[in-house]
């Protein structure tokens, strides 16, 4: 089988660089924490789990030591509570959602109301929401145009790695509804767009699609999304185990692409087995 992959694919800087600052403090300190999941890859996270990193979904569990700061971020409060507690903190978060915290915080300063287009409950945008002010809104489809305030002073961002087309779309149903002012501030993540981009440029020319990544993972969720949009033979995959070979038959050509959270070893594996058949 003829297998493509993807020009831009895999681990983006903002991943790589948390996971570099994670291997470099597990070999300096003994008591590390991630707040969260690292990644959103098991395999990462297991890995690193092995080298004595311990993932806490809450602060209450930690209670000495150091926290490493993953990729999405965390919301100011949270970092003033882990200093209130002594704790010491590695700040990963990527230098792109730092940008995205710093523009949410200075629009709440001008007086605007902040709105992110996005996942309320993906942690890169509770992080903003956190920088934000009380009275940010997020609007993650038409349903929630109905929580913006008539007559007000709108700034617009978007979380990094939703598509153009979703942006877009929510700004163009944002823009017919009651303000006064809007700032629009495009926040998405060129690292993404450019996954998305070749993703979409690719499934267009294979009889078949893979996308591999965590199930967990936004980026790469998003990813399959457009890729399904252009190629109905689109399959979302964790690593290479989870292959169905009847989804090939038939088939000469495929492609493959990866979220920003994959790491080389699952594509490579992929690949070459893949290649094999
Ligand atoms: S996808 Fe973009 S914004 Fe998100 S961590 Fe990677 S580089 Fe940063």
């Amino acid at each position: 089988m003829k297998v493509i992959v993807a020009e831009n694919c895999g681990f983006c800087h903002g991943v790589n660089n948390a996971i570099t600052m994670a291997e470099k403090v597990l070999k300096q300190e003994k008591d590390v924490y991630s707040l969260g999941p690292i990644i959103h890859n098991n395999e990462v996270v297991d890995r690193l789990t092995k080298s004595g990193l311990k993932t806490v979904n809450s602060i209450e569990e930690i209670h000495s030591g150091t926290v490493l700061i993953r990729s999405h971020g965390a919301a100011p409060a949270v970092i003033d509570q882990l200093k209130d507690k002594g704790i010491k903190i590695v700040d990963a978060t990527c230098i792109l959602v730092k940008t995205v915290q710093r523009i949410a915080g200075q629009m709440t300063e001008q007086g605007y109301k902040v709105v992110i287009i996005g996942d309320e409950k993906h942690p890169e945008v509770q992080a903003v929401m956190g920088c934000a002010g009380e009275k940010v809104i997020v609007i993650g489809d038409e349903s929630d145009l109905h929580k913006l305030p008539e007559n007000d002073k709108l700034g617009i961002i978007c979380q990094t790695t939703q598509s153009y087309e979703y942006f877009s779309k929510t700004l163009q149903s944002i823009v017919q509804t009651s303000f006064n002012e809007l700032k629009i501030v495009n926040t998405l993540c060129k690292e993404a767009t450019k996954r998305q981009q070749s993703a979409v440029e690719l499934c267009r020319r294979v009889d078949v699609m893979f996308v591999l990544g965590s199930y967990k993972s936004a980026n790469t969720h998003k990813l399959a999304e457009l890729c399904k949009q252009h190629n109905s033979q689109t399959f979302h995959l964790q690593n290479w185990t989870e292959l169905d070979k009847s989804t090939f038959f038939q088939k000469e050509v495929a492609g493959v692409t990866a979220g920003a959270s994959t790491p080389e070893w699952v594509i490579s594996e992929f690949v070459i087995n893949l290649k094999k058949l």
